[in-house]
């Protein structure tokens, strides 16, 4: 589905992405870990191309074709940006705008799909995730966990072929974070194909088809979780691991 080749990206003379592999095939899960700092976000920005690096390739099924090391064309840019839908560590919302406004605008103003359909959708995908009644709700009236599905039904209604996770409990006090993650288990199991940053390593070990640890920039290693997790083989898994399981 995606294969990103040699990902570089300097912000200034902090070179934060130093040639970053990564593939991910339909209908797969792959959990991206390592220490803040390491990248993760500026990866995902890029494979949704609200980053744009310096250097390298990325190649993504239905169209998209990029080399870095020349400019990126604005029609680029938007066929990437079509393909994959993001949600964010805070949920990003519109706060002046309902739940069922939110999760309407991407697919009925900007995708331009029939306004009936595109409410009918999102009546459906809101009641999947418990929130049926809330629609009229505004997002300030909602749990951190409430919006937060919703901001996962707003992804959903945009019809991507991936969807992208930063951090998606991170803000979330810690009761409300299982109700996200069993979402996005729900997805991954439906066959969602993902790539989710974030430090819930049971999450990972549960939902990853694979799992990408990165530092400093680059992909030290990846594997199956129980063979990252049980037998990490390169020394600096091992020292990440050690400091927060
Ligand atoms: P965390 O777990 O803390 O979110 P991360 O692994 O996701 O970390 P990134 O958010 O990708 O790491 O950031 C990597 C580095 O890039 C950091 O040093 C950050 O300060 C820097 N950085 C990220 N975005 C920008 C930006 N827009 N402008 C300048 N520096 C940036």
């Amino acid at each position: 589905l995606l294969r990103a080749a040699g990902l570089h990206k300097s912000f200034g003379d902090n070179e934060v992405l130093r040639g970053i592999d990564l593939t991910l095939h339909r209908g797969e899960v792959v959990v991206l870990i390592g220490p803040s700092g390491s990248g993760k976000t500026t990866v995902l920005r890029s494979l949704n191309g609200l980053e744009t690096p310096d250097g390298g390739s990325l190649v993504v099924d239905g169209g998209v074709d990029i080399d870095f090391s020349v400019p990126v064309t604005q029609r680029q840019r938007f066929a990437l940006r079509d393909r994959s839908a993001m949600v964010f560590q805070n949920h990003n919302l519109f706060p002046h705008f309902t739940v069922l406004q939110n999760v309407i605008e991407g697919p009925w103003r900007v995708q331009g799909r029939p306004k009936d359909e595109v409410v009918a959708e999102a009546r459906s995908l809101l009641a999947r995730v418990g929130l049926a009644d809330r629609e009229d709700a505004r997002p300030h009236e909602l749990s951190g966990g409430q919006q937060q599905r919703v901001g996962i039904v707003r992804a959903l209604a945009l019809h991507p072929d991936l969807l992208l996770f930063d951090e998606p409990t991170s803000a979330l006090d810690p009761e409300l974070v299982g109700e996200v993650l069993r979402v996005i288990k729900e997805l991954a199991d439906e066959g969602w194909s993902m790539v989710v940053v974030t430090h819930e390593l049971s999450f990972a070990k549960e939902a990853a088809d694979r799992v990408v640890f990165m530092d400093g920039g680059v992909v030290v290693e990846e594997g199956a979780p129980a063979q990252l997790f049980g037998a990490p083989v390169q020394e600096r898994t091992r020292r990440f691991l050690a400091r927060i399981m």
